[in-house]
């Protein structure tokens, strides 16, 4: 039995076999073949079993999700049944005497090559990646190999992969995937954020899962504690079973907080909103009992895509977050497109600090007409409930100023073709870069509101990446020093009569929440599945005590341990605990 550590990225407990979503070895050596007619039969086999694959999985993605992610099979099936590719490559096994593995990767590279030179045909770029996904799975074919796919999975797995793409992660099916766990990663990483809207237990940042667990093995990943158990006990199967029973009672219980109001034991209330991708995830904003929207990642829309969303998609997209949240408040986020978010039609530079690189605003106001595509659908859909609209890494005053005229022009231009357009829509920024907070009082008095991003606010202080293992112990939220900024940024808003809430994952961490409340934070964003139990601690705490907690921890503390200790103290003597 072994045992692997790693971050908790998703609550929950899971118990099944391993599913290994890991690069397969498809090396092998060019030889001559005497027998081409035998060569080209095992070709021909190759290619038949390759077709069932991929028919087999086209089905279950339609079946599981949908017509979209669907298409991409049928397009494969195409190149698959395209005789001008299958009969060269038979030509070649025939005419150079070489075996089919050698013939394959000579016809479809030089497709690939003569399709990716088209370089202003997106089609033809298509259609280059179609050729090498197929010809790779023919070739797997003809060495044996199995091609692991997320998409094909029908039984109940744990997923286990290096890393997972927000993609990939939006291709597990939630009926047999019951968690995954990761190499790399950590927990605001997208596909641990994705994987808490999705509700599906994950574990990232084990450095070594890959190497140790194998296809087949079972396992119990306890997302609660952040660890995995490869090839468990039946007594530890017996005491995890138990355990998720008792983490699903617990649920239960804060499950009748649904329709509770936010306030604490003396009253003060607060807003608990949730952080969504999609239009699809209003229904858990719901389900769990959530006030606002606090955060919509538009970028999502644009990478869900294969190319720009129009403005009438993006208009339709935004317009059903709004109505199906009925009048609550709903902020939306311009697209913050760059770090770990790529877009494979925006062509990005290669960058060496793609996190400190062209992203968000900074290509909203170099690429004017993108930008415009998305307020002109933001603007038009505002009438249908109650939107905000906020600006992301915002660094400087007059990036505020640039984007905020724009708006204005763009909403002037609208209007002047006889469009209605939404009264008072706040315009507010993220507050994800250390210069904003460090000058929020000035930034206070142009803007309607901030919205903390610890995600990246805490990556930026403490130089430490957020998707690197290695440095994950100096991701410090409770660090005096993000403390310290995050009170001078709501203090700063206060100052000015503005709001601030916080979209970072830390808005729904346990321990930050007691100190968040006593800074005086309005609005708490986070992943749905969060806001039941946040509901519940926050009616346990009193607010002046956790004033002076937070007042405590900022003036004295040193370390994040000393944070730690001290907010544990106070929500033990306030749960009764103590
Ligand atoms: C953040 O940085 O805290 C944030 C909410 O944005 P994202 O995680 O999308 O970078
Ligand atoms: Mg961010």
């Amino acid at each position: 039995m072994t045992y692997l550590a790693g971050i908790a990225a998703s609550d929950g407990i899971a118990i099944a076999p391993a599913y290994l979503l890991t690069e397969p070895d498809l090396s092998f050596e060019r030889v001559a073949v005497a027998d081409t007619d035998a060569e080209v039969a095992r070709l021909d086999a190759a290619l038949a079993q390759a077709k069932e694959e991929i028919t087999a999985i086209r089905d279950l993605a339609l079946d599981a999700l949908g017509e979209h992610e669907a298409q991409v099979f049928e397009a494969h099936l195409l190149v698959l049944g395209d005789p001008e590719l299958t009969d060269q490559i038979k030509n070649t096994i025939r005419n150079e005497k070489v075996n089919a593995e050698a013939a394959l990767r000579d016809v479809s590279g030089m497709f690939i090559q003569l399709f990716k030179s088209m370089e202003d045909n997106p089609y033809m770029q298509e259609r280059a990646a179609d050729i090498k996904d197929v010809s790779e799975r023919v070739l797997a074919a003809l060495l044996g190999v199995k091609l692991p796919s997320p998409a094909t999975i029908s039984e109940e797995a744990i997923v286990i992969a290096h890393d997972l793409t927000p993609s990939d992660t939006a291709q597990l099916n939630k009926k047999y995937v019951r968690a995954f766990v990761t190499n790399i990663g950590g927990r605001t990483s997208h596909s641990a954020i994705m994987a808490r809207s999705l509700e599906i237990p994950a574990i990232v940042g084990t450095k070594e899962v890959t190497h140790v667990v194998k296809d087949g093995d079972l396992l119990i990943v306890d997302a609660l504690e952040g660890k995995v158990l490869v090839n468990p006990s039946e007594a530890e199967v017996a005491e995890y079973r138990q355990k998720a029973q008792a983490f699903a009672d617990q649920k239960a219980e804060w499950a009748k907080l649904v329709s509770a109001p936010s306030v604490t034991k003396d009253g003060k209330h607060v807003e608990l909103a949730a952080n969504i991708g999609t239009p699809k995830d209003v229904s858990g904003v719901l389900a769990n009992g959530g006030e606002a929207v606090g955060l919509y990642r538009t970028e999502f829309l644009y990478m869900d895509s294969a190319d720009f969303p129009t403005e009438d998609e993006q208009y339709e997209a935004y317009k059903a977050v709004l109505e199906s949240m009925a009048g609550k408040p709903v902020v939306v986020r311009t697209m913050d497109i760059g770090g770990d978010k790529e877009l494979p039609y925006l062509e990005l530079p290669h960058e060496m600090n793609p996190f400190l690189g062209y992203r968000a605003i900074r290509i909203s106001l170099d690429q004017r007409d993108m930008f415009k595509t998305q307020l002109r659908a933001l603007l038009r859909a505002s009438v249908h409930g109650n939107l905000r609209i906020m600006f992301p890494m915002i660094a400087t005053l007059s990036e505020f100023r640039s984007a905020k005229s724009f708006y204005e022009e763009v909403k002037a231009e609208l209007v002047a073709e006889g469009v209605a357009v939404a009264d008072g829509i706040q315009v507010g920024i993220m507050i994800e870069i250390p210069a904003a907070a460090v000058l929020a009082h000035q930034f206070a008095k142009e803007v309607d509101f901030f919205s903390i991003g610890t995600n990246d606010l805490i990556q930026y202080t403490m130089a430490a990446d957020r998707m690197n293992e290695q440095v994950s112990y100096l991701y410090q939220p409770y660090n005096p020093s993000i403390l310290t900024l995050i009170k001078h940024v709501i203090d700063a808003s206060h100052a000015e009569g503005k709001w601030t809430g916080m979209c970072g994952e830390m808005a729904g961490d346990q321990t930050a929440v007691p100190l968040l409340l006593g800074m005086g934070l309005d609005e708490f964003s986070m992943s749905a599945t969060s806001i039941l139990k946040t509901r519940s601690l926050l009616t346990k705490l009193d607010s002046q005590e956790m004033k002076a907690l937070a007042d405590k921890a900022i003036n004295e503390c040193t370390t994040v341990d000393e944070v730690e200790a001290l907010v544990a103290e106070a929500v033990a003597k306030a749960t009764g605990q103590a």
